[in-house]
């Protein structure tokens, strides 16, 4: 089977980064959103992203353009059934994942493969809600993804040979460099990357360092290009807190414990990039750090 049609399920800060990428190599790309808001805010985020890219002089304005016109924008499921593949990138929850797969199966064509964009539920959990569990895999894209390489891809208790051969030789295609993980929760990256952004959250909160000095021990001590509070705010706090939970829950070891401070933070609707107030306040130019009440 040959992927030429794409619908992303998603527009927030991975929905948009899948589309751009499927899109400037080529493949006619649906994104799709239960928000208006969010696909109007998509939209323009790719377009300013493709215009950093022209500035930068590693896309032409042709390109540019191309790129563009691949991609349409829907709050409904009507073009799925042209999809090769739909890949979802909704919130993380599971239940919400459960219930979007078992309307997507219905709906999409046959043989067509499904996607997840999960950071860390079971990808076997999540095909078993489908009638395709051959045709199930997890791609797991890195933020922000037209720049970042790696794609993780995982496969479930039954993906079958065929449609992880066809999703590797996509992330190729796609100029990313693919690396197998095994499907536990948080699969590779997230099993080493949340410990270490909840243990900063846990430093800020005992008072060990403040947000700026944690950062730049990450950056200047390990050479980490942003310190791991400044990447917790691109990430979405709430959506590091989701993946901890599932951490948490499904390994069932305390040292994935969400602290506190990510919590309220959360509770707070402290989001981080994405509404603009998380560790850091995105409202001026330089995003400086918000003042926390330890006490
Ligand atoms: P986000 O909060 O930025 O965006 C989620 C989007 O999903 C929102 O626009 C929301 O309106 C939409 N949505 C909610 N319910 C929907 C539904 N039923 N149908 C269609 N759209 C729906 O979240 P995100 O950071 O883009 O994360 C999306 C997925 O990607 C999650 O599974 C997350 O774990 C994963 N992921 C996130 C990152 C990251 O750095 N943020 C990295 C890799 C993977």
């Amino acid at each position: 089977m040959k992927i030429e049609k794409v619908f992303v399920i998603g527009s927030g800060t991975m929905g948009n980064g899948i589309a751009h990428t499927f899109a400037q190599i080529g493949f006619k790309t649906t994104m799709m959103d239960i928000s208006e808001e969010a696909l109007k805010k998509a939209l323009t985020t790719i377009e300013k992203n493709l215009d950093r890219q022209v500035k930068k002089g590693s896309l032409t304005e042709e390109a540019k353009q191309s790129t563009l016109a691949n991609i349409t924008s829907t709050t409904n499921y009507d073009s799925i059934a042209d999809a090769d593949l739909v890949i979802e990138a909704a919130t993380e929850n599971k239940q919400l994942k459960f219930k979007i797969f078992e309307e997507v199966d219905k709906l999409a064509k046959p043989d067509a493969i499904l996607a997840t964009n999960t950071s860390t539920i079971s990808i076997t959990e999540i095909a078993a809600k489908t009638t395709r569990p051959n045709k199930f895999i997890g791609m797991h894209f890195m933020n922000p993804v037209p720049m970042m390489k790696l794609v993780e891809i995982i496969r479930g208790l039954a993906t079958d040979d065929e449609t992880y051969k066809i999703i590797h030789e996509t992330a190729i295609q796609l100029g990313k460099i693919p690396v197998l993980a095994n499907d536990y929760p948080g699969f590779i990256a997230n099993r080493i990357l949340m410990p270490f952004i909840n243990e900063a959250i846990f430093a800020l909160m005992e008072g060990v360092g403040t947000i700026e000095g944690i950062d730049q021990v990450a950056k200047l001590g390990f050479a980490h290009p942003m310190g791991p509070l400044t990447l917790a705010d691109l990430i979405g706090l709430d959506t590091v807190l989701a993946i901890l939970d599932v951490l948490h829950n499904d390994l069932g070891d305390p040292r994935y414990r969400p602290c506190p401070l990510l919590k309220k933070l959360v509770a707070a609707g402290y989001y981080g990039r994405k509404n603009g107030k998380g560790f850091y306040d995105y409202s001026t130019e330089t995003p400086t750090p918000i003042n926390i009440n330890l006490a």
